[in-house]
């Protein structure tokens, strides 16, 4: 990180920030206000930085390339600043709206997480770069607090509709655990989650079919929850589910798909309940049926899944995984599964494989484990 930071800007980094990638196991989706439950990656965003004078921010990527991006940072207004530099310049513009962005910086980012495959590497970026800007500066923000900036960021300033899991999980993550993150109150509780001790490990598979929030299936599932809120007359589907008695509403909405979307979120919820009971009473291999359960539920009822996610989920079953699903914003991106750890190198062999006979392109493997959320890298 030092050389590329020397490389662009002539000189060393004060300092490097780094904020992780997340998989999201269960629940959701976010905006739905209901319970979720994530984990942080060990691969995610490093922003390397330097506090610059004046009111400036330059900003440069290893995987966007090109020359750095000058912003003025009084200019910054939703629309002003378009591609992957929207998403540090939004970040800087939601910390001055808050009175939290102290002065100018250079910044140089790199990655080891792919963009668009469903594991948040645009979360990643925002909350990188929001940990640079206020830490630069011994800028002491509540982790709650940037978590919900970065995601303004996004919602207002990139113009994505996103929910608060994948900054809140980027900045609180920990490292053995998934958080239990109710998103209408954005507080978490963290679960133990160490497949290893069951000899187990998490596989992620990314079908290397690219999402785009920004297109229009990501925006008609939220709004078909929407609409189902709004007939169920309640503010989110969060409401039904905490309404034993407006389960039963679920099923007399007229219109089937809007009652296939509800049902699932509802079902959706106590799933990630009840997983969170399994792992705390170390039972990591029901757990796996529980995420094979949601998959289907997500494929068949929730339709946000993709052929590539099925056709994986069930060839890594059928090899022996104990669970699997997709995860992410759906229609492209990664499928996370539960693997015995002698069956890892079969079911990566086996999900190849099929994909060959279907003459896609084989998917890329990544085994992971729960980790810390953003830090200071360097000094320590
Ligand atoms: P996801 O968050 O699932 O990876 P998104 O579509 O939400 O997918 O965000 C991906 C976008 O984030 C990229 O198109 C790019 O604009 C930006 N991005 C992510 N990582 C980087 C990076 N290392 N350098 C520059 N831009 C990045
Ligand atoms: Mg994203």
């Amino acid at each position: 990180m030092t050389t590329f930071f020397n490389e662009r800007y002539g000189r060393d980094p004060t300092a490097t920030y780094f904020a992780p990638g997340r998989v999201n196991l269960l629940g959701g989706p976010d905006y739905n206000d209901v319970f979720v439950l994530p984990f942080a990656l060990g691969a995610g965003v490093y922003v390397a930085a330097s506090g610059r004078p004046g009111r400036r921010l330059a900003v440069t990527s290893r995987q966007a390339g090109g020359e750095p991006v000058l912003l003025d940072i009084d200019a910054l207004e939703p629309g002003s600043v378009t591609g992957w530099a929207a998403y540090p310049a939004g970040v800087a513009w939601a910390l001055r709206e808050a009175g939290y962005l102290a002065g100018g910086a250079d910044l140089a980012i790199d990655a080891d997480l792919p963009a668009g495959s469903g594991l948040s590497s645009s979360a990643a970026l925002e909350c990188s770069v929001a940990l640079a800007l206020t830490g630069l500066y011994q800028v002491t923000v509540p982790r709650p607090e940037l978590a919900a900036l970065a995601r303004r960021a996004e919602n207002e300033f990139v113009g994505a509709p996103c929910g608060i899991m994948d900054q809140f999980v980027a900045l609180l993550g920990r490292a053995g655990h998934a958080l239990l993150l109710d998103c209408r109150t954005a507080t978490e509780t963290a679960v133990p989650l160490d497949p290893a001790a069951a000899g187990l490990a998490l596989l992620i598979i990314d079908t290397r079919v690219r999402h785009a929030v920004g297109d229009g299936q990501y925006g008609n599932r939220r709004r078909a929850c929407e609409q189902a809120a709004a007939q169920l007359g309640v503010p989110a589907l969060r409401d039904v589910v905490d309404d034993p008695g407006a389960h039963g509403a679920v099923d007399r909405l007229a219109d089937p798909d809007l009652r296939s979307v509800a049902r699932h979120v509802v079902a959706e919820n106590g799933r990630v309940l009840r997983a969170v009971e399994l792992l705390r009473a170390g039972d990591q291999a029901a757990f796996g049926d529980v995420l094979t359960e949601s998959h289907r539920s997500l494929s068949c009822r929730f339709r946000m899944s993709w052929p590539q996610a099925d056709v994986a989920v069930e060839a890594a079953i059928d090899h022996g995984a104990a669970g699997a699903r997709m995860t992410g914003g759906g229609f492209g991106g990664s499928v996370v599964a539960l693997v015995p750890a002698d069956r890892d190198q079969a079911v990566r062999a086996a999900v190849t494989s099929r994909f060959m006979r279907q003459g896609w392109s084989a998917p890329h493997y990544l085994a992971v484990a729960p980790s810390a959320g953003a830090h200071r890298v360097s000094p320590r």
